[in-house]
C-alpha cells in the first residue's frame, strides 16, 4: 500500500498513469518488485491499483482507478481486446497492437509484424504479469507464429531491471520477415532490429514523402532500413541517397529497395549524419529533398537543451543544402521536446541560415500510436514539412 502526501492526489484525479517518488508519504506492507499496490491519497481514501517499482522515479504505474478491478487475466484480456479493437480499421499486416500507457498498458509496446508479435516489456509490472500477457496474446492471435520479447533496452535500468530478449512463444526466424506497408515490401528484424524491429509510427509520413518526392534528388538522413527513401524512390525520386550510421541496416536498406524492384538511383553512405552535412556543405552539394529523422535526443527533461542544439545543428545544416525551391521534412520523437518548442528551433535553424521557410504540413505519429487524453506524455513524434 502507497500513501500519498497531501495534495499529491491531484494528477491521480486527472487520471495521469505515474506516481512519482516525491509524490509518496510512506509505502507499507513491503511490497516486491512489480507488485500490485493499493495508492491512497492522504487521508486514506482510495485512488488506484498500481504496479509497484521500488528503484523507479516513476515509483508506481496505475493498472486501474476502479477500486472493484482485479489485475488478473481477465483485466489484461479487456485491456488487449480494447488496444486491438482500435486498430482492427487500418488492416495491415504491420500494426502496433498496445501502445503503452496510451493503451491503458503501462510500459508495454506490442507490435504486429506479418504473423509475428514484437513485444518490449519495460516496466516492473510485467516481471509478475509477463506469463499472462503472453497467454492472453495467444488466444487474441490464435495464427501467430511467434511472439518475441525485445526488452533490450536501457529504459529498463532505470527501473532496476536488467535489458532482456528472449523468445516467449513459437518461434520467431533468424532472417527479417516481409511486411507490407502502404504497397511497399519491408524486410524487419525481429531479433536484431531496432526497438520491436521497425519505426511503425512514421508509417503515415513515409507514404506523405512518397506522394512529394516526384523527379527529386532525396537525401534521407537516418535512414534506418530504408523508409523515407524507399517510399520516395517508389514515387519517381531521381536519386535517392541514404545515410545512416548503422551497416546492418544500411544492408537491409539495400535488400529492401532489390526486394521491391525500385530502379531509382540508390547510393548508401555509412556516416554520422553532423559530420556528412558538413561534408556536403563544404563540396557544394545540394538536395530537393531532404529528410531528417533522427533518434530521440532528449531521453530526459535535463536533456532538452542539448537536444535542442543537436536539432538546430542538423535542420542548419540542412536548411543550407536545399536547392532552390527544396523542401525540408525534419522530425523529432523526443517526448520532452514539445511541438511548439521544436517549431522554434526549425525557426531559428532558417534564420540563422539567413533561409527563412514555409512550413507547408505537419507530421504526427500513426494513428495506432493514439496518445492517452490525460497523458500528454504519450505525444512523442512531431514532424514538419517546410519549403524555401
Ligand atoms: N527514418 C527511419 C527511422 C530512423 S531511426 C524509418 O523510417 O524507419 C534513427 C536512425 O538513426 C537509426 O537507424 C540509427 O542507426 C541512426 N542514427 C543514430 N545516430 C546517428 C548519427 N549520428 N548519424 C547517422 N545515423 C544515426
Amino acid at each position: 500500500m502507497i500513501t500519498l502526501l497531501p495534495g499529491r492526489e491531484k494528477s491521480l484525479l486527472r487520471l495521469h498513469p505515474w506516481v512519482f517518488s516525491g509524490a509518496i508519504d510512506k509505502v507499507t506492507g513491503n511490497p516486491k518488485l512489480g507488485e500490485t499496490v493499493k495508492i491512497l491519497d492522504s487521508k486514506g481514501n482510495f485512488l488506484a491499483w498500481a504496479a509497484y517499482s521500488p528503484h523507479s522515479q516513476i515509483r508506481a504505474r496505475i493498472w486501474s482507478f476502479n477500486e472493484n478491478e482485479k489485475i488478473d487475466k481477465k483485466f489484461f484480456t479487456n485491456r488487449i481486446e480494447r488496444a486491438t479493437l482500435a486498430v482492427a480499421p487500418y488492416n495491415a499486416n504491420a500494426y502496433r497492437v498496445a501502445n503503452a500507457e496510451n493503451d491503458f498498458l503501462p510500459g508495454c509496446v506490442i507490435d504486429y509484424y506479418a504473423g509475428y508479435l514484437s513485444v518490449q516489456l519495460l516496466s516492473a509490472g510485467w516481471e509478475i504479469h509477463r506469463q499472462t500477457l503472453v497467454e492472453c496474446l495467444k488466444e487474441f492471435f490464435p495464427d501467430c507464429k511467434g511472439i518475441i520479447e525485445r526488452s533490450d533496452s536501457d529504459v529498463r535500468i532505470k527501473e532496476g531491471l536488467e535489458p532482456l530478449s528472449q523468445i516467449l512463444a513459437g518461434d520467431v526466424p533468424e532472417e527479417p520477415v516481409a511486411i507490407e506497408e502502404n504497397g511497399l515490401k519491408i524486410l524487419v528484424d525481429l531479433r536484431k532490429g531496432h526497438k520491436t524491429g521497425y519505426y511503425l509510427d512514421q508509417r503515415n509520413s513515409r507514404k506523405r514523402i512518397g506522394e512529394l518526392a516526384g523527379g527529386k534528388n532525396v537525401l534521407n538522413c537516418f535512414c534506418y532500413t530504408g523508409g523515407f527513401g524507399l517510399f520516395a524512390a517508389a514515387g519517381g525520386a531521381k536519386s535517392v541517397r541514404q545515410v545512416d550510421v548503422s551497416s546492418p541496416a544500411l544492408e537491409l536498406a539495400k535488400r529492401n529497395a532489390e526486394l521491391n524492384n525500385l530502379t531509382t538511383p540508390i547510393d548508401y553512405i555509412e556516416a554520422d549524419v553532423f559530420a556528412y552535412l558538413r561534408k556536403c556543405r563544404d563540396k557544394g552539394e545540394t538536395f530537393d529533398l531532404i529528410i531528417l529523422d533522427p533518434p530521440k535526443f532528449a531521453e530526459s527533461v535535463s536533456q532538452v537543451e542539448k537536444a535542442a542544439k543537436g536539432y538546430k545543428d542538423i535542420n542548419l545544416l540542412a536548411i543550407k543544402l536545399l536547392a532552390p525551391g527544396g523542401m525540408l521534412a525534419t522530425f523529432s520523437c523526443s517526448g520532452h521536446i514539445s511541438p511548439e518548442l521544436f517549431q522554434k528551433i526549425v525557426a531559428d535553424a532558417a534564420l540563422d541560415a539567413k533561409r527563412p521557410l514555409r512550413i507547408l504540413e505537419s507530421f504526427r505519429q500513426a494513428q495506432d500510436h493514439p496518445v492517452l487524453s490525460s497523458f500528454p506524455e504519450g505525444m512523442y513524434l512531431k514532424g514538419l514539412l517546410a519549403a524555401m
